[in-house]
């Protein structure tokens, strides 16, 4: 099943895609049609998590390209909720930034509270998967030393554009890059070093997960920067297609520093 979020006629809700054209409201809304047009909906970013938890090098070829030892445990760091945009939405490049990298990631949505969960548990707690990318200002991170800042801007968590609750085998999943119709990553998740249900059961070991919380599980090789004005998809084979363009900040406003 695969599940978005729209606005219409006013009201936000959780719906299902029951044709090409047509959704229908997961929510207890009264007075809404059983079949509403996809073209009359406005879509809204997939998930509002408590808080978005990525992985750092889950795959060798990128642990290689940035010259990174590989850890033994999962590197974890996280993303702000405000960070996240929906399909669509623009990534916005700060002006104080003159490296901005693309990052094709499959996303976890966390359907159940998850707090100290095993391994074979983790799926129980797992509600679907969606396409991610984990924006990041390069150069912000390698003079920073820690990740916060380059992960964390605004519009640097694209997720959708829905949430796939049906996936055969998550550790075969073609993973792409692709920005202005050139590949640029291909990846498959049977190149990863720790499996989702690794992370759900680390991660858990160390913080509750929350349903709506989002797990990026790392990125394969090829990362590279974007430009304003390009145009960048995520595309994970039977999870999605995520398609984003780039814009750059403004000068700075001085009148809104007083
Ligand atoms: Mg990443």
């Amino acid at each position: 099943m695969r599940i978005i979020r729209v606005r219409y006629r006013d009201r936000s809700f959780y719906a299902t895609i029951t044709s090409p054209e047509t959704l229908r409201c997961l929510n207890n809304e009264e007075n809404l049609p059983d079949d509403i047009p996809l073209a009359e909906v406005e879509l809204l970013p997939l998930v509002r998590p408590s808080k978005i938890v990525c992985v750092g090098l889950n795959y060798r070829d990128h642990a290689h390209e940035l010259g990174l030892p590989m850890s033994d445990e999962p590197v974890l760091f996280l993303k702000p909720p405000s960070s996240v945009i929906g399909p669509g939405d623009a990534i916005v490049i700060p002006a104080c930034s003159e490296r901005v990298d693309y990052e094709a990631e499959l996303a976890l949505v966390i359907g159940r509270t998850a707090r100290h969960v095993s391994e074979a548990d983790a799926p129980r707690h797992l509600f679907g998967y969606s396409c991610a990318n984990d924006v990041t200002a390069r150069d912000l991170q390698q003079k920073d030393g820690q990740w916060t800042r380059a992960k964390s801007f605004d519009t640097f968590c694209p997720v959708g554009p829905w949430i796939e609750t049906e996936v055969p085998d998550e550790r075969a999943l073609a993973i792409r890059a692709v920005v202005n119709g050139q590949l640029r990553q291909q990846g498959s998740t049977a190149d990863m070093i720790f499996s989702p249900a690794r992370l759900i059961s680390f991660i858990s070991g160390v913080m509750t997960l929350l349903p709506g919380d989002v797990i990026l599980t790392g990125t394969p090789g090829g990362i590279g920067p974007l430009a304003e004005g390009d145009e960048v998809s995520v595309e994970i084979d039977q999870v999605g297609f995520l398609l984003n363009p780039v814009i750059s900040e403004g000068p700075a406003d001085p009148s809104a520093v007083q």
